[in-house]
């Protein structure tokens, strides 16, 4: 970052949804601001089962989806970000439709969406949130996928296969496998 001041952005996927990657986004941050740096967080697959701390950790904004963790059915995303980040972000949208900050004031001074409400996936929302509640929150989800990755990365190192990535890198959302130790395909 020292040697392209350029940059104004770091942006990561939390959970990298091709190598599996949990990537330590508390250091990325850190990293980040000390550099000058703003940090946006894409925690499409993370957000709900890996803890995004906001209250202790530093970013603009994260996004997420209904239809990961929250294993509601696909249709939105949401974002959480820093209303000063947004209020800078006014006019700023390359699409139409994707214009946040148009959003955002449109649902503060009407309380609806600018364009058909998706009805029946935030009626889905609602319900994957009562479900993950019901669960036990984010520790809980966690766990279960956190042993269900378990289970599986066990069984396929038994069948002889391995992983792309060092044991303490493994999300619990997404494992990489190769697919024989010679061909280096990943499934
Ligand atoms: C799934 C995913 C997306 C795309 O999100 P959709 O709402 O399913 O279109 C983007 N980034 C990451 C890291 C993902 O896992």
């Amino acid at each position: 970052m020292a040697e392209a001041p350029a940059i104004t952005h770091v942006f990561v996927a939390h959970c990298e949804t091709s190598s599996g990657i949990l990537n330590p986004i508390a250091e990325i941050s850190e990293a980040t601001y000390r550099a000058g740096r703003k940090f946006l967080i894409d925690s499409m697959c993370a957000f709900g089962a890996i803890p995004v701390e906001v209250s202790t950790l530093k970013f603009e904004a994260v996004v997420s989806s209904a239809n990961k963790c929250i294993e509601g059915v696909p249709g939105f995303g949401f974002v959480l970000a820093r209303k000063t980040a947004l209020a800078k972000a006014k006019g700023n949208a390359h699409s139409l439709c994707l214009d946040l900050h148009a959003q955002w004031q449109h649902m503060n001074k009407s309380g609806q969406w600018r364009f058909t409400p998706l009805t029946h996936v935030v009626a889905a929302f609602l319900e994957a949130l009562r479900t993950h509640k019901a669960e036990g929150g984010m520790a809980a989800r966690g766990a279960r996928y956190r042993r269900n990755r378990d289970v599986i990365v066990t069984g396929m190192r038994e069948l002889g296969f391995e992983t792309l990535l060092d044991e303490h890198w493994l999300s619990p959302i997404i494992v990489t496998l190769f697919l024989s130790r010679r061909s280096g395909i990943c499934v």
